[in-house]
C-alpha cells in the first residue's frame, strides 16, 4: 500500500506523462497562487494544476482524472469569494484552470450573439465586443480578472442587473464536459428553442459541481454610446428605493444601474485612494450613484437632467451632480470600487451577499445593523450595493487593533446574526456568489428536505462518481 505523499508523486508522474508536461504543473511554487483565494484569506494545494488548451484537452484531462479517482475543482479568474475554486482536500484533487482557453470563436453583430471559450476573461470579451459596436453588459469589478465560465458557474450578478438580468439570462448556449469526459454541445445561438428540458440551466450557477464549462454562447446588445452617471445625496435608503422605483418608470426601463452607498463610502474609498475627488458634501444619510443608457436617437442627457430636476423639485434627492464627461463618470464609479478597496485594507472581515424583498429592504438592513450593533457594539456596519435587486453587501468591520482570533470570531457571530434576520424576511443568504465551501454550512442548514433531495438526485445523475468539485455546494462523501 502506498503512502500518502508517495501515491501523490506517483499521480503526478501518471498526469504529466499522459498529458503532457506542458499542461500539467506541479511545482509547490508555480501552483501556489491557483491555491489560495481573492482575498488571500485561504491557502491549499493540489495534487496539481491542468491548464489545457482545448475542449479535447479537457475531455482527455477530466477522462484521466475519472480513472485515477482524482477529483477536479475547475478554476476561471479565481476571483470568486465564497472558495469554490481552491481544493479543500489537496492530496486527493486536482485544480483543472480555464485560462488558456481564451479565444474568442465567434462575433455575429447581425445575430447579436458571441462565442467565446470559457477561459476569455470578461473584460476581454467586452472589449472585443465594444470593437465590433456591441455590447456585452455583464459588469462586476473583478472584470478585469474573472473568466465568462466562472461567470456562468457562479451565475454572476454585478451592477447592470436591473436592467439585462444575472449571466442566466445572458446565456444562450454553453458546451460542457461532463466528469466521465463526454461532451454535451450545446452551443446554440437560437433566441427561441422550447425543445424539451433546457439542460444548460443546470450547469448556470452548478459552481463546477456538474462538469465543466468549456465554451458559451452569450446574447449580445447595440452598444450604448449615450450614458449619464449621476451621484446623488439623499435623506435615507427608503428615499433610494422610492427614487429607485420613480426612476424605472420615468426613465423608460433605460437605467443601467442604480448602487446605494452610505456616507462612510467616502471615508473607506478616500483611505484607499487618497487623491480620489469627491464631487458633493459627504454629509448625506445617503447616497445613490446612478446611470441611465441608450442608444441610436435617445437623448440620454437630456432625460437624466429632466428626471433629476423633478426628483429634486419634489424634494426626494436633496444634492447631486451629473458626471460632464467620461472621465469625472469614471471618477464617480472608482468611489464605489475604493470603498471595497478601503475595507480591504482595514483587515479581515465579514462580507455578506445577501437579498430581501425590494419592498422590504429598508427595514431589512435597520433591523440587521441593528442586531449587530447590540450583539458586538465595537465593530462598524456597512451596507451598500445593487438595492434596485434587493441585494445588499451588508458588511462587518472589526475594530482596527482587533488581532485575527479575535477578528475570525467576529466574523462568525455578525455572520451567524445577519443570517438570522435574513431568513425572518424571507430573503437569501447568497444573492450573487454562490456557496462554494464557505457558505457551504448555512446552504445546508437551511435546505428544505425536497430541494435538497432534487439537488442530490441531479449530482448522482450526472457525476455518480462525485468527480467535480466535491465538498462545494453539498456535503457528499469524498471520492474513494
Ligand atoms: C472585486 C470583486 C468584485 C466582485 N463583484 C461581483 C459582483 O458584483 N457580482 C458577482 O456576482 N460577483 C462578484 N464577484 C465575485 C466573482 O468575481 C464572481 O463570482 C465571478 O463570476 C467568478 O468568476 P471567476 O472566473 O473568477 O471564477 P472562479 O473564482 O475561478 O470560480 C468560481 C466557481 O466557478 C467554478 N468554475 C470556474 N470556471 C468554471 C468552468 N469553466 N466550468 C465549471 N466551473 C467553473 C469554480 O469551480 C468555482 O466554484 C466579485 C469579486 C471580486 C474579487
Amino acid at each position: 500500500m502506498l503512502d500518502q505523499t508517495s501515491a501523490i508523486v506517483e499521480h503526478r508522474l501518471a498526469l504529466r506523462t499522459a498529458l503532457g508536461e506542458d499542461m500539467v504543473l506541479t511545482d509547490a511554487a508555480e501552483i501556489l497562487r491557483y491555491c489560495r483565494d481573492w482575498h488571500g484569506d485561504v491557502t491549499t494545494g493540489a495534487v496539481a494544476v491542468i491548464r489545457p488548451r482545448s475542449t479535447a484537452d479537457v475531455a482527455a484531462a477530466v477522462r484521466l482524472c475519472h480513472q485515477m479517482r482524482l477529483a477536479i475543482v475547475p478554476q476561471g479568474g479565481n476571483t470568486g469569494l465564497v472558495l469554490g475554486a481552491i481544493p479543500d482536500q489537496p492530496d486527493a484533487q486536482v485544480v483543472l484552470s480555464l485560462e488558456r482557453m481564451n479565444a474568442i470563436r465567434r462575433i455575429d453583430a447581425d445575430d447579436f450573439s458571441a462565442v467565446v471559450e470559457a477561459g476569455c476573461i470578461l473584460s476581454e470579451l467586452k472589449d472585443a465586443i465594444a470593437n465590433k459596436g456591441m455590447f456585452f453588459p455583464l459588469a462586476l469589478g473583478a472584470q478585469g480578472s474573472c473568466r465568462i465560465g466562472g461567470n456562468v458557474s457562479t451565475n454572476a450578478g454585478g451592477i447592470n442587473v436591473l436592467r439585462y438580468g444575472m449571466t442566466r439570462e445572458l446565456v444562450l448556449g454553453l458546451e460542457v464536459v461532463l466528469p466521465d469526459g463526454t461532451v454535451f454541445d450545446g452551443l446554440t445561438t437560437l433566441r427561441k428553442d422550447n425543445r424539451g428540458i433546457d439542460l444548460k440551466q443546470l450547469f448556470i450557477g452548478a459552481e463546477g459541481t456538474l462538469g465543466i464549462i468549456t465554451a458559451v454562447s452569450v446574447k449580445l446588445t447595440p452598444y450604448p454610446d449615450h450614458v449619464a452617471t449621476a451621484l446623488l445625496g439623499l435623506a435615507s435608503l427608503e428615499d433610494a428605493i422610492t427614487l429607485f422605483r420613480r426612476a424605472r418608470r420615468d426613465c423608460c426601463d433605460l437605467m443601467s444601474a442604480f448602487e446605494f452607498m452610505p456616507p462612510l463610502a467616502f471615508t473607506l474609498a478616500r483611505e484607499a485612494m487618497p487623491d480620489l475627488p469627491i464631487p458633493i458634501p459627504a454629509h448625506y444619510p445617503a447616497y445613490v450613484l446612478m446611470e441611465i443608457s441608450g442608444s441610436g436617437l435617445v437623448d440620454i442627457d437630456d432625460l437624466m437632467q429632466r428626471f433629476l430636476e423633478a426628483v429634486m423639485t419634489d424634494g426626494l434627492v436633496v444634492d447631486g451632480t451629473i458626471a460632464a464627461s467620461q472621465a469625472q463618470a469614471r471618477n464617480l464609479w472608482l468611489i464605489r470600487e475604493g470603498m471595497n478597496e478601503g475595507q480591504a485594507k482595514r483587515g479581515s472581515h465579514m462580507r455578506s451577499d445577501v437579498s430581501v424583498p425590494l419592498s422590504r429592504l429598508a427595514d431589512f438592513v435597520a433591523e440587521a445593523e441593528a442586531a449587530i450593533a447590540a450583539a458586538l457594539p465595537d465593530c462598524t456596519s456597512i451596507s451598500y450595493g445593487h438595492v434596485g435587486d434587493g441585494n445588499v453587501h451588508l458588511n462587518v468591520l472589526p475594530p482596527d487593533d482587533m488581532t485575527g482570533d479575535e477578528r475570525a470570531e467576529v466574523i462568525y457571530a455578525s455572520k451567524n446574526v445577519l443570517n438570522e434576520v435574513v431568513d425572518r424576511f424571507s430573503g437569501s443568504i447568497s444573492a450573487e456568489h454562490g456557496i462554494g465551501r464557505l457558505k457551504r454550512s448555512d446552504f445546508e442548514d437551511r435546505l428544505p428536505d425536497t430541494r435538497r433531495a432534487l439537488l442530490m438526485a441531479v449530482k448522482r445523475a450526472i457525476d455518480p462518481d462525485l468527480v467535480m468539485n466535491p465538498g462545494c455546494q453539498l456535503s457528499f462523501p469524498q471520492i474513494s
